[in-house]
């Protein structure tokens, strides 16, 4: 029997190298329908429903405009590839959850041949409606999910407690770079990991890895520059740890031992390179239990700046070996 292993795929500036919301109202001429409504406070998902609908009523934009302009939406060779690499693993279930809308997220994936690879999608739900496409929240207001930290239409982190809840997964790979992704990093469990966007191209850092930084978690770059892929590297030399100070989970710090040695982060901002330890294994200590914790990420958390990083991160973490 293969250990179980889910990997979880936040999709904006994650998976796809866009955020497809704004992506797909610039590419039907409705962004300043969007400004004016985001100057008006909507929230997120009741703003897209508007400038979806706008758009098709105002600026005649047809479902086959709509679903051209999602398709173009950028999506990096090498995060589709890793797609197809995870979705063969024995025991490895790969699924999407995601602030946009299904829609979307389902029209970028036949696109792109994925589908058959992804076992569900998780998103607020859209359809069509007298030709528009209309964007309803993936909580009801009838049923509050109730998290403080999340937007009144999607707690990422319920959803996970529910998938945590059925079918026992030896272990998570969460990717992310929102705010909207802290809450369900904070359902990882020691030995998991959480794969965090470090910065956005235009070299903004991202909420989730400010958010984790601020919890205390430790972010460590992870490979050295020289080595194109993760994977290829020895798996005794791959990455970094995450130290959080009082959180369930500490790794011991090898680095001053034998066959411990300084690597030169590959995931530096130019003119910032931090030296960072790369570590010759997973040294766990027993864990606490994380249940009720909400504030802080047990996960290991590798940052990552580049799609290609990204997928060499999945990669890299879903083949590490189980404790
Ligand atoms: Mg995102
Ligand atoms: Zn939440």
């Amino acid at each position: 029997m293969p250990r179980e292993k889910l990997v979880v795929l936040d999709f904006d500036w994650s998976l796809v190298e866009e955020n497809s919301d704004t992506w797909v109202l610039h590419q039907l001429g409705a962004s300043h329908i969007f400004e004016g409504l985001l100057s008006q406070g909507l929230p997120w998902t009741q703003l897209m429903d508007c400038a979806l609908h706008a758009a098709h009523t105002e600026l005649k934009a047809t479902q086959e405009d709509v679903l051209k302009a999602i398709c173009s939406t950028p999506f990096h060779a090498d995060m589709i590839q890793v797609v197809r690499t995870l979705a063969a693993v024995p025991g490895c279930t790969l699924i999407i959850l995601s602030d946009a809308n299904t829609v979307f997220i389902n029209e970028v994936l036949k696109h792109h041949k994925l589908d058959q690879y992804i076992h569900k999608v998780y998103s607020n739900i859209a359809s069509w409606q007298d030709g528009a496409l209309r964007v309803n929240p993936f909580h009801s207001s009838s049923s509050p999910h109730g998290c403080p930290n999340c937007p009144s239409n999607l707690c990422k982190g319920q959803v996970l407690d529910n998938l945590l809840a059925g079918p026992r997964y030896d272990r998570i790979v969460y990717l992310g770079d929102g705010s909207g992704d802290f809450c369900p990093c904070t359902r990882l469990r020691a030995g998991d990991y959480a794969v965090v966007r470090e910065c956005y191209p235009t070299g903004k850092q991202c909420p989730l890895f400010r958010k984790a930084q601020m919890a205390g978690a430790h972010m460590v770059g992870c490979f050295d520059s020289a080595s194109p892929s993760l994977a290829s590297l020895p798996a005794t030399a791959r990455f970094g740890m995450e130290v959080k100070s009082g959180a369930a989970c500490q790794v011991e710090d090898l680095s001053s031992q034998p066959g411990g040695f300084d690597a030169k982060c590959g995931l530096s901002t130019p003119g910032k390179e931090r030296r960072l330890k790369a570590i010759p294994e997973w040294q766990l200590q027993p864990c606490k239990s994380t249940r009720g914790q909400r504030d802080s990420i047990a996960a290991i958390v590798c940052a990552w700046q580049t799609p290609s990083e990204a997928a060499a991160l999945l990669e890299a973490t879903v083949m590490q070996p189980m404790p």
